[in-house]
């Protein structure tokens, strides 16, 4: 074990240096926290040491914990989590005190955490317990605590060490928002002490060192007559922060995030007792947070999984596909978009419209989106050029020539698209990949305008496409695994992360989130209320309701794909009730935000005000209201029996991308880690019994599917079915 390692210097002056073997980034492990512990011992106990540096062997000084170690710590169950974490304060607070005298405060050794770059998670609650904090000026770096973010939160004494040292509220979006910061901009938000030019960064820090008082080593929260910067929770100035705070994160996450609460609690509480209190009380709180199903169902899928996905879990081995030059077709909305993305990953861009304006009007997007990062001084001039640089916007489809992959992105209609492939195809080398962007088209059948069908496959974004993270990429039945790994490598290029699915009406996403919209709508025909639709989909985590959803699409899209699957399925089209509803609102010229009406008012500034009111004369409301889970499980359960339907079917071949792309696609439940995860937490037994409800009550689009019908009888979960994962989540 070789993470950190100490060297002494002529001066006294001992450099901890943290160097993760064969990784690019710094992350913590137990037993490097182990060797970190005795290294400080030593430290501390020889007296020929005067102080202490810690920094990184690295361009960064560390991403956080392991989030795999802190997945398998809940094996141990809750008192070894709960020991573990105490384990860990107690090195911290080792740190914090340097082997000062506990009554006088005098005779500590000055320890100084020196920060090349990014600092993330135990990255800085690490620095938060040593007596300074100096960063490098790197603009690239991003320091904070992002736990959240995974479902859980700092529980190495950052949430108890930031609130005593900033505050409730300006420790507030650090914690609760996971906020990252540059150093320059944690410098004035108080999280760090100094930034000095990288070049200066050790010899600063040794200079600190050398140079520390004993005062200089005592913490606020250490010293007699302590405040909490900003008052706590029954100071006059804390209170109403407190107060103000439960409802806030109340407000935002509908109570939904276990982490949020236990957060919560531990800063309230925390701030009610001394130091080390606290910290146990941290340390209660973030067991509890790891002993639910919910944080370890989001570390997996939001951690371990994307990031799996997107180091190519499901790549075919093929030599590397990297793009170089991309040919899109079509500069709307989505191409526009796509060429941005692409551009800003260094990727040489020939954007084509069928005129020229519309070609340097999708050009503009990019600048439109730069002038943006500009203005929030994200973006340089010299970026905003380079970026521009690299896409040549124009009519002229010989400019395609050398490009190894194109995008189409021209209008949702077979025959435009299918002329668009000949044309192509007409002028690029043998080699070329062509994709298409269509959402609702089959690939295969797309692929018949090709004379390369194993080179054609789908690749499909969300919208907007720079916001969107999520990428589709969908095998037709011919498409060959060269087009797969060029899809996939493309992706990785363009920082997103990918899903690989087979191919069938709506794919994946859309297959799912259409189900949910509909059950939505043809709940309003049936006189449900609909606030209480919106604010059921809200507080089961659904970061829209299905008609604020359907508002935001466009009402019409609805109608058409409406009827494009009517015309498909013929008879056994299920959807007259919705059609109804979606038709009437059409035909009132209620198209969503996009025409200021639909099933929500808005005002001529397009600012949504609340539920349209007329709704009620045309679907007046039932006099028995359902109950707020009926309403939830119809609309949980139209998404996720869809989803195993797509595992049935072989749309899907992975469940951990029917979980990550549920979540990044269409934002299903973040908190339930995605609907297979949140299937194997209600269990397989259950939810059969819920459909067998459901279905008895709304019909069989609610009935069980075979397979979870089958992993019901047997006692099987999701993912110890399919991931080989021995417990459920
Ligand atoms: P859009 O109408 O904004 O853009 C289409 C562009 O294609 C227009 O600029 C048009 O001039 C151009 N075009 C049409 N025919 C052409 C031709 N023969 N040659 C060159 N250019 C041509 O549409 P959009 O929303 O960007 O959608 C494009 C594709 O992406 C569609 O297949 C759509 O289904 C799919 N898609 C859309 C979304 C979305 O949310 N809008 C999401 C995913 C996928």
């Amino acid at each position: 074990m070789t993470d950190f390692t100490m060297t002494t210097d002529a001066e006294g002056v001992a450099t901890i240096t943290w160097d993760v073997p064969s990784r690019s980034m710094n992350v913590m492990s137990t037993e490097a926290f182990a060797l970190l512990s005795d290294l400080i011992d030593r430290a501390l106990a020889d007296p020929g040491v005067k102080g202490i540096i810690l920094t990184s062997g690295k361009k960064d000084f560390a991403g956080g914990m392991d989030l795999n170690v802190i997945a398998g710590m809940r094996a141990g169950g809750a008192q070894a989590i709960f020991d573990g974490v105490m384990q860990m304060h107690q090195v911290l607070r080792k740190i914090e005190r340097a082997g000062m005298d506990p009554k006088t405060l005098k005779g500590g050794k000055p320890i100084v955490a020196a920060l090349p770059g990014t600092a993330l998670g135990i990255g800085l609650e690490l620095p938060l317990a040593c007596h300074r904090i100096i960063a490098a000026d790197n603009p690239k770096a991003k320091i904070g605590l992002p736990e959240i973010m995974v479902g859980i939160f700092p529980g190495a004494g950052g949430t108890t060490r930031l609130v005593r040292k900033l505050g409730a509220m300006m420790a507030a979006p650090f914690l609760l928002e996971g906020k990252l910061v540059s150093p320059k901009e944690a410098k004035g938000a108080g999280l760090i002490d100094e930034v000095v030019a990288p070049e200066d960064l050790l010899a600063r820090a040794k200079e600190w060192v050398l140079s520390a008082t004993d005062a200089d080593l005592v913490k606020p929260w250490d010293q007699k007559g302590y405040k909490m910067p900003g008052g706590t929770p029954y100071h006059p100035a804390g209170f109403p922060t407190f107060v103000g705070a439960s409802a806030m994160v109340l407000g935002k996450t509908m109570g939904v995030y276990p982490a949020a609460k236990a957060l919560l609690a531990a800063v309230y509480e925390g701030a009610l007792v001394p130091f080390d209190t606290a910290l146990r009380i941290e340390a209660r709180h973030f067991t509890s947070v790891l002993m639910n199903p919910s944080s370890a169902a989001m570390i997996r899928s939001l951690f371990i999984n994307k990031e799996a996905l997107e180091k190519g879990a499901n790549r075919p081995k093929v030599a590397d596909q990297s793009v170089k030059k991309l040919g899109v077709i079509g500069a709307g909305m989505m191409g526009a978009g796509i060429a941005y993305v692409s551009a800003n990953a260094g990727i040489e861009v020939v954007l084509i419209d069928a005129t020229q304006e519309a070609a340097d009007r999708g050009r503009a997007h990019s600048e439109g989106l730069l002038d943006k990062g500009m203005k929030r001084g994200k973006v340089t001039a010299e970026k905003k050029a380079e970026v521009l640089g690299r896409i040549t916007a124009t009519t002229d489809y010989a400019a395609l020539s050398g490009a190894d992959l194109v995008i189409e992105a021209v209008f949702e209609d077979p025959k435009v698209k299918a002329e668009v492939t000949a044309r192509v195809e007409a002028v690029v080398g043998a080699d070329c990949i062509y994709a298409t962007n269509t959402s609702t088209l089959p690939i295969t059948g797309l692929a018949k305008a090709s004379a390369r069908p194993e080179q054609f496959i789908g690749i499909h974004f969300f919208s907007p496409v720079d916001k969107m993270n999520l990428v589709e990429i969908i095998r037709g039945k011919a498409t060959g695994e060269r087009a797969v790994a060029k899809a996939l490598d493309f992706v990785r290029q363009i920082r997103k992360t990918p899903i690989v699915v087979n191919d069938a009406r709506f794919f994946y996403a859309n297959r799912c989130i259409i189900p949910y919209i509909n059950e939505g709508i043809r709940m309003v025909a049936e006189g449900v209320e609909p606030a209480l639709i919106e604010n059921a989909a809200k507080l089961v985590g659904m970061p829209l309701g299905p008609l604020q959803l359907v508002d935001e699409t466009s009402i019409d899209l609805g109608v058409k794909i409406a009827k494009a699957t009517k015309e498909a399925m013929g008879k056994d089209y299920p959807d007259e009730a919705v059609d109804h509803v979606l038709f009437w609102m059409a035909d009132q010229g209620r198209l969503g935000r996009k025409s200021n009406a639909g099933f929500y008012a808005y005002n001529d500034k397009g600012e949504r005000l609340g539920l349209w009111e007329g709704l009620a004369h045309k679907y007046p409301l039932d006099k028995m209201q359902p109950s707020l889970s009926d309403v939830q499980h119809r609309m949980l359960f139209a998404q996720v029996l869809e989803a195993v339907r797509a595992l049935e079917d072989g749309v899907l071949t992975d469940i951990r991308e029917g979980d990550v792309g549920a979540i990044l696609g269409w934002g299903f439940a973040p908190w339930s880690g995605g609907p297979f995860s949140w299937l194997d937490m209600i269990g397989a037994p259950r939810a059969v019994a819920i459909c067998r409800g459901l279905t008895a009550q709304f019909g069989p689009r609610f009935h069980a599917p075979a397979l979870l019908r089958e992993m019901a009888e047997k006692g099987e979960t999701f993912y110890g079915r399919f991931a080989g994962e021995k417990a459920a989540a």
